[in-house]
């Protein structure tokens, strides 16, 4: 048994001095278009803790972007992965079937096939990418392969990826799309149903049913419907905010799709596997989509993605769609452990059945927390979430968010060891490796209240 850390240990001053070499040498050589949001050169991990290339060790409540679900170097998926990497690296899933790619497509399906009336099952199936976006590339190719219609509806705020379609579906930040066009044609975008910033004049409790209103109007007027191939939504929103739809929402939506023959999409990328205590985050809601993309947190780190479909629609022609490096066996190995641990067929200390139901206990406990501290501190404008996945928006005196401050805040986490992650407009996410313990919440938890107090000190 190791001794785990239980507080950050900050041993120099941030950047330290090889911290600072990496990162001039990072800023002389690498992409200028990738985003540094505090001096942070990670070199190793272990569990929920990250050491950087100076020795300071700091608690990690992001996750890799809400990617690595079982933690850093977590031994059983280590295991996994140095078992299959002596066997061979890759063939090409494209042209060859593999056992450890099958059996891992029939358990993510395990997750989805629902009984039919009279007793079947209803069938999926997967097809494997690399990347998040290279699943939302496969969704779009195959509702309007399937269809034959060509127009996509996505959401405003949403993240779908950095791909020419995926950043055309995206519908949040200019910066994605600014300079890149043309981008793909036949897409539009329609609110999300925030309910802490309901959209088209809505309230929290109407915002859904106005959100089904505006896109039955355009159908109305603007956009045939039998042209409109799917409706892709995250079924809750990640980059855009962490934003929990209100319950009606995606049934409402469901109904529409089935109404007008849309596919249904839904992006789990960010808030699937288990993140919010249920495998999938649609799952918090009674409905069924028709395409599901998977990314992020299906290997805690190794890159695979996939998209799954129901047998119905998955019906593009052999040789049409493929991928060289899609559902790669290391890559498969690492998933298969940690479905190991999502599912509780391998436990992990201190997390209960299963890292789902660790999830939903340690992010309930983060939740009622940080809506505690909102008493105290005003600028929390909102807290929100299932799970792990929780934001936590910032707002000025008149309500409106409050960037800066969420900034501010960000920075002062990093200084004393937390390691944390913006995203919409003033939003930290919470979104912690799913084996966070409640006395490491605790201590991550104390950081935040330490730094809301001083940043209250000083608006004075
Ligand atoms: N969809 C969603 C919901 C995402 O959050 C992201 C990544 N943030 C993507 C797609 C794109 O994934 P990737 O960066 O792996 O291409």
């Amino acid at each position: 048994t190791q001794s785990k850390p239980r507080q950050p240990l900050l041993k120099t001053a941030l950047p330290g001095p090889k911290s600072a070499d990496i990162i001039a040498r990072d800023k002389q050589h690498l992409s200028t278009s990738y985003m540094r949001p505090y001096p942070f050169v990670p070199d190793h991990g272990e569990g929920v803790w990250l050491t950087d290339a100076d020795g300071n060790t700091m608690l990690d409540f992001f996750a890799g972007i809400a990617v690595t679900t079982a933690g850093h170097a977590h031994p059983h998926v280590v295991r996994a992965v140095q078992e299959e990497v002596t066997k061979f690296t890759h063939v090409c899933l494209t042209d060859y079937p593999q056992e450890i790619t099958t059996s891992l497509a029939e358990r993510l399906l395990a997750h989805v096939e629902r009984p039919l009336p009279g007793g079947n099952a209803e069938k999926w199936r997967v097809f494997f990418g690399n990347s998040g976006a290279e699943a939302v590339e496969a969704a779009i190719k195959l509702a309007r392969n399937h269809t034959g219609r060509t127009h996509i509806i996505s959401t405003m705020g949403s993240f779908h990826g950095r791909t020419y379609g995926a950043i055309t579906l995206t519908g949040s930040k200019t910066k994605y799309k600014r300079g890149f066009g043309p981008l793909l044609p036949a897409v539009s975008h329609v609110p999300y149903p925030n309910p802490f910033r309901p959209p088209l004049g809505s309230t929290p409790e109407t915002c859904a049913q106005a959100v089904i209103d505006h896109i039955e109007s355009l159908f109305v007027g603007i956009l045939p419907a039998d042209e409109v191939a799917a409706i892709i939504v995250e079924p809750m929103q990640g980059e855009g905010g962490y934003i929990v739809p209100p319950a009606d929402f995606l049934p409402k939506l469901r109904q529409l799709c089935d109404q007008h023959g849309i596919m249904l999409i839904f992006d789990e990328v960010q808030a699937g596997m288990g993140r919010t205590g249920k495998m999938f985050s649609f799952q918090h809601f009674d409905v069924q989509p028709d395409m599901i993309t998977l990314a992020k947190g299906i290997a805690s780190g190794l890159p695979i993605s996939a998209l799954l479909a129901k047998e119905s629609v998955m019906t593009w022609p052999v040789g049409s769609h493929g991928s060289t490096f899609g559902g790669n066996p290391v890559s498969a190995a690492a998933a298969h452990a940690t479905l190991d641990l999502l599912e509780g067929k391998v436990k992990h200390p201190g997390c209960g059945e299963s890292l789902m139901d660790n999830a939903r206990e340690v992010g309930g406990f983060i939740l009622s927390e940080l809506r505690k501290m909102q008493a105290d501190f005003p600028f929390l404008g909102d807290v929100r979430g299932e799970g792990l996945f929780i934001g936590l928006e910032f707002v000025g005196p008149d309500g409106a968010p409050d960037g800066k401050l969420r900034d501010r805040a960000s920075m002062a986490m990093f200084e004393k060891g937390l390691l944390n992650l913006d995203c919409g407009e003033a939003v930290i996410r919470v979104s912690p490796p799913l084996i966070l313990t409640r006395e490491e919440a605790e201590t991550g938890l104390a950081i935040m209240r330490e730094t809301f107090t001083e940043l209250s000190a000083d608006q004075g």
